[in-house]
């Protein structure tokens, strides 16, 4: 068995339920598990020396950015139905269809895999648009993420994303629910033949979960089987909801409820269910979370994008209720999140409510509460190895190393990844991946989605419409002299 032994200014232990700073200290690694954490030890393991760095436990990413993020094309292009984020009538009388090939698709995921991994992202449950889908995510792209996941090393969850219906818009911006409940069950029938053939490949580092699409188009057949299959597997299911007036209008209108509680009263709610985004939650909805043992997902960044906030973290947490991490839009930077989570939660309940821990905690415990695992999170004797390396050479420290990441880090601050006992990035380097190469083939596909644009945007204006420049452009020929 491979024993090897790291060693930093800062290793983030984990003792009697929490974690634990040791200042020079040290982690031995014996195979794909955690053997010792403490004082550097006298060992004849290989060593390795962070010097002035910060050894974390690996990041758990709930709501784990898996596209090329269509998100941030809205940032100052809004509102969103007008603007390529609902489909239009006409586009879907036309009949939608795949924006990206299939190679595409498959790139995609590796790319943002990489990126995760970049990020100290060591867990990750994939999450991608379907805006740009013909209607939900393929078998055939998870196969090739199960692929990506394991020539990268990267534990995943995967489940192709299924939903029976969708939303349009038409001329005068209304937005409504249309549906196809049939292809959504055969959607969901598929994903979990899925699950099954892939739950427990590559030593167990890729296991299976359900993505059913957000909440307001999915049918009461939907969730109860959903239900039923994610249950007799024991896998997780991530279901979003209560991240807009959309949706809540939505669901009101149909159901005559809450989000929440169309979820509890059809039984699709319970431990293992993961919810991003709950920004428009009432009290009454986190209680219900609470009380059925499902988990938050909390995602500071894109939910701060959009002006809206969680009121409040240090609430949910006082009231007991578990909360997770997700990075959900570009960059899929957990430091930026959980620093940015720090600030919101001040914002929404005053500037001594919240401290950096509480968001560490929600990037490491609590993403692995949320699905159950208690080896993971976490850097103690028996725990995964998953470890996220993050080089302090370019920081202004603070007495405190937590402290030192929300204030001072981002996610290019990690220098090595450690997934399962395996060095999965040195150096920020990847085995296996030409970083210039896929990062300019990302940006050309990333082009050529943004070119059709118009084809789903509501009135199908040219791009220039579409995307408003900042400033007046001028275009010059890049080769005159
Ligand atoms: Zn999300």
């Amino acid at each position: 068995m491979t024993r090897t032994l790291l060693t930093a200014r800062w290793v983030i232990g984990y003792e009697d339920g929490a974690h634990v700073v040791h200042e020079h200290g040290a982690v031995l690694i014996e195979g794909d598990r955690v053997a010792y954490v403490g004082p550097v030890p006298a060992t004849d393991a290989q060593r390795i020396d962070y010097g002035e760095a910060i050894l974390s436990p690996g990041f758990v990413d709930l709501d784990a950015l898996s596209d090329l993020d269509t998100t941030i094309l809205g940032f100052d292009n809004f509102p969103g139905w007008k603007k390529g984020r609902v489909w239009p009538d006409s586009y879907l009388e036309r009949g939608p269809y795949e924006m990206y090939s299939p190679e595409e698709l498959a790139f995609q995921k590796r790319f943002a895999f990489a990126e995760l991994i970049r990020n100290g992202i060591t867990t990750a449950l994939p999450i991608a648009s379907l805006f740009y889908r013909e209607w939900s995510e393929t078998v055939a792209e998870f196969d090739a993420a199960a692929d990506a996941a394991e020539a990268l090393g990267l534990r995943v969850y995967l489940g192709p994303a299924y939903r029976t219906g969708g939303q349009v818009v038409d001329a005068t911006g209304t937005i409504r629910a249309v549906y196809d409940e049939a292809r959504g069950l055969t959607g969901l029938e598929d994903a979990a033949a899925f699950a099954a053939r892939i739950d427990g490949r590559a030593g167990g580092r890729i296991r299976a979960m359900f993505a059913p699409d957000r909440i307001e188009t999915c049918t009461k057949a939907l969730l109860r089987r959903t239900a039923a299959l994610a249950g007799e597997m024991g896998a997780p299911v991530r279901q979003h909801c209560l991240q807009s007036e959309t949706e809540l209008g939505l669901v009101r209108d149909q159901h005559g409820c809450t989000p929440i509680e169309y979820l509890a009263r059809e039984g699709a709610l319970g431990p293992l269910w993961l919810l991003p985004h709950g920004t428009h939650a009432t009290g009454a909805d986190f209680e219900t979370i609470r009380d059925a043992g499902a988990s938050l997902v909390h995602c500071p960044l894109v939910s701060a994008r959009h002006g809206g906030f969680l009121r409040s973290l240090p609430r949910c947490l006082s009231m007991g209720l578990t909360v997770g991490m997700g990075t959900d839009t570009w960059p899929p930077d957990m430091i930026l999140n959980m620093a940015l989570g720090v600030t919101m939660a001040r914002i929404a309940d005053g500037p001594e409510s919240v401290r950096s821990e509480a968001l560490f905690d929600a990037a490491t415990l609590g993403g692995a509460r949320a699905l159950g695992r208690d080896d993971l999170g976490r850097l103690v004797p028996g725990a995964k190895a998953d470890i996220a390396v993050i080089d302090l050479s370019a920081a202004l420290q603070t007495p405190d190393p937590v402290q030192t990441l929300l204030t001072s880090c981002s996610g290019r601050d990690v220098r090595d990844v450690w997934i399962d006992g395996r060095r999965v990035m040195r150096d920020r380097e990847i085995p296996g991946v030409d970083t210039a190469s896929d990062r300019s083939r990302a940006q050309a596909q990333f082009d050529r989605l943004i070119a059709q644009y118009p084809e789903r945007t509501l009135g199908h204006p040219p791009l220039s419409e579409i995307f408003v420049p900042s400033y007046r452009r001028r275009t010059h020929d890049r080769h005159r002299s």
